[in-house]
């Protein structure tokens, strides 16, 4: 297997930074939608805060827990494409194929490898980003 090259890097920090802002925008939306949105505006920061994700998931909101989990394992590939790790496998610590990256920038595991952390883990009560 191959390492990324950096057109490929590129294309996939491309893709994050534009998943992330759509996140951030659905997640903006969902907030804004709740009824209990007063209780929750003093700790929605503002857009391009990093702490967004930090918000409490406990929203009782599936979709914004969705979308913050989401947001979050967008944040933690960002940190890894500044760290260099982006596109190692967290478990065996092979290369991420491309084509998997393309479809989940996110994946921080190559394909067996998360298909037994998702056997051994279940549900994942940390959510699926961990
Ligand atoms: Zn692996």
């Amino acid at each position: 297997m191959e390492e990324l090259n950096q057109q490929q890097k590129i294309r996939l920090n491309k893709a994050l930074s534009e998943r992330e802002s759509t996140l951030r925008e659905e997640i903006r939306r969902e907030v804004i939608a709740q009824d209990d949105y007063v209780q929750l505006a003093s700790e929605v920061p503002d857009p391009g805060d990093q702490s967004f994700a930090n918000l409490s998931v406990d929203l009782g909101n599936a979709a914004v827990t969705r979308d913050i989990n989401e947001l979050r394992a967008v944040e933690l590939a960002r940190k890894r494409m500044q760290s260099g790790t982006y596109g190692e496998c967290a478990a065996c610590g092979y290369p991420i194929p491309f084509e998997r990256l393309q479809a989940m920038p996110t994946a921080e595991r190559c394909a067996p490898c998360q298909e037994n952390y998702e056997r051994t883990h279940h549900e994942g009560h940390r959510g699926a980003t961990m």
